[in-house]
């Protein structure tokens, strides 16, 4: 419906000589392709090459989810050999979504892979932009929260130390779901395997500064591909979005820096709080006595018999866990997974338009609801004219479907619904096995791949699946590396 039977004059003009070498590539030359998109099948993560006309490779993350094992990671190291094959080596655009293990693993796993590569141009989020006063703002509350998450742990193991039975292995396995989320979000400094250390891999492999994307951009354009323009949709430049993760107007406030700062404060055992980490307390101060202080008083062969009693039966006797301390604790994996769920909301949205009103070609990355709802009221103006974050979305032919399929990561009404191009598939980076594995059900969500369905008529390409019986909107690799959709 929106498809464009009309096309750019512009646009035109190097297409109606075919002679025209590869300078004419966003034409289409090779096989009189204007784009190709390859999804590699390592497993869950993501790792896609984007080629604009013959020869200009953008290579959209590389990434394969912590402790997936050894088989995995050598399809990931084997995704990368067919990228060299395929682009001689030579990748014109780097781009690296996020700042997580499935979309960054591979330049560390497969680091001299990747150093045989050329990279033209390196491509990030704002929010990885070390000059950005909100970027610093943000990461600075990522680095108070992860602190606080690790002395957490470090709190509910001990705790766990002093129980029995059922409590005990309660607590511990509570500490060791924190510790695994946080295993995501910040390994040691120590270990060369961090998110960060990948990130700047990735950083390093720029010949000049990394180009930092915002939305307020302007659409990237290349005389090597002429027609298509590339649209930075997200990270919204808005605190506020950028923290919004869940559909229900639940906004999400857990790293903001009271909350961590309070967090932590009450961690490591801080009663001296200021006044606005202490409105965050569960009492008033006249009600609140320090744990430390009690244990004291309990031991103290001076206190008050009926008060030490009271003392050792509600605080210290032998149920520890009802010390309303330990709620805080309680909180804290959740907290981890929600800190875990914001970096995916820093990711680098981008639309690839295929020609002056064409087909668009959408990478969500991880993006959450926030991010979704700001693509909304975007607007570009373009050679005079008013391009539209929604009119992208309408003109979508290709969806990357974002966050690996899980909810809250594809919006419905403001999302989905208004990508009514009949020509629109959906490739899914998934393997739905190992995201089981890790207990993480509803990636994909059933929900969302049967919408999915119906919006694309059936068009949905999963990594972890073959491609459903004689397919024409797709290709399938014979050696199983990858799927492969193109634009005529
Ligand atoms: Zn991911």
């Amino acid at each position: 419906m929106v498809t464009p039977k009309r096309k750019s004059t512009r646009a035109k003009k190097k297409k109606a000589s075919p002679a025209k070498k590869k300078a004419a590539a966003g034409g289409g030359t090779k096989e009189g392709r204007k784009a190709r998109v390859r999804m590699y099948r390592h497993g869950v993560g993501d790792c896609h090459l984007v080629t604009l006309g013959a020869d200009f490779h953008i290579l959209i993350d590389c990434g394969l989810l912590q402790s997936t094992g050894k088989a995995a990671e050598a399809k990931l190291g084997e995704a990368l050999d067919d990228i060299f094959e395929e682009t001689g080596g030579r990748i014109d655009v780097l781009v690296a979504t996020h700042e997580h293990w499935d979309h960054l693993s591979g330049f560390l796993q497969h680091e001299a892979k990747i150093d045989r590569l050329t990279v033209g141009e390196v491509w990030m989020a704002w929010t990885e932009d070390p000059t950005d006063t909100l970027a610093k703002k943000l990461a600075g509350e990522r680095e108070e929260t992860v602190e606080g998450l690790k002395l957490a742990a470090e709190k509910i193991e001990a705790h766990a130390e002093a129980l029995h039975g059922v409590d005990k292995v309660e607590q511990q396995s509570l500490a060791h779901g924190v510790k695994q989320v946080l295993s995501f979000l910040a390994a040691e400094p120590s270990q060369r395997m961090t998110t960060r250390a990948m990130l700047e891999k990735v950083r390093s492999l720029a010949p000049d500064a990394p180009r930092y994307c915002r939305p307020t951009d302007p659409p990237w354009t290349s005389k090597r591909v002429p027609g298509v323009r590339i649209y930075t949709l997200g990270p919204p430049q808005d605190e506020r979005a950028i923290k919004r993760l869940m559909v229900k107007d639940e906004v999400y406030h857990a790293a903001d820096a009271v909350m961590a700062g309070a967090f932590r404060a009450r961690l490591e055992g801080q009663t001296d709080v200021d006044d606005t980490l202490d409105r965050l307390e569960p009492f008033e101060a006249e009600h609140r006595r320090d744990l430390e202080q009690l244990r004291e008083l309990a031991k103290d062969p001076e206190t008050d018999e009926p008060l030490a009693n009271l003392l050792r039966e509600n605080y210290f006797g032998v149920d520890p866990w009802r010390s309303i301390d330990q709620l805080w604790l309680e909180d804290a994996q959740e907290f981890a997974l929600k800190l875990d769920n914001a970096t995916n909301n820093t990711s680098l949205v981008l639309a690839i338009e295929l020609g002056d009103r064409g087909r668009v070609l959408l990478f969500a990355a991880d993006a959450q609801v926030g991010s979704w709802l700001t693509w909304q009221d975007l607007a570009w103006t373009v050679d005079g004219k008013v391009v539209k974050g929604t009119d992208l979305l309408a003109r979508t032919v290709f969806y990357k479907v974002g966050h690996h399929g899980s909810h809250n990561a594809t919006l419905k009404a403001k999302g989905l619904e208004q990508m009514t191009s009949d020509e629109l598939v959906a490739f899914i980076p998934v393997d739905e096995q190992m995201a089981k594995s890790k207990r993480w059900n509803g990636m994909p969500l059933p929900g969302l791949v049967s919408a999915l369905n119906k919006q694309t008529r059936n068009r949905v390409a999963r990594s972890d699946q073959p491609l459903p019986a004689n397919v024409t909107w797709a290709k399938e690799d014979s050696k199983g590396r990858y799927f492969e959709f193109e634009v005529r």
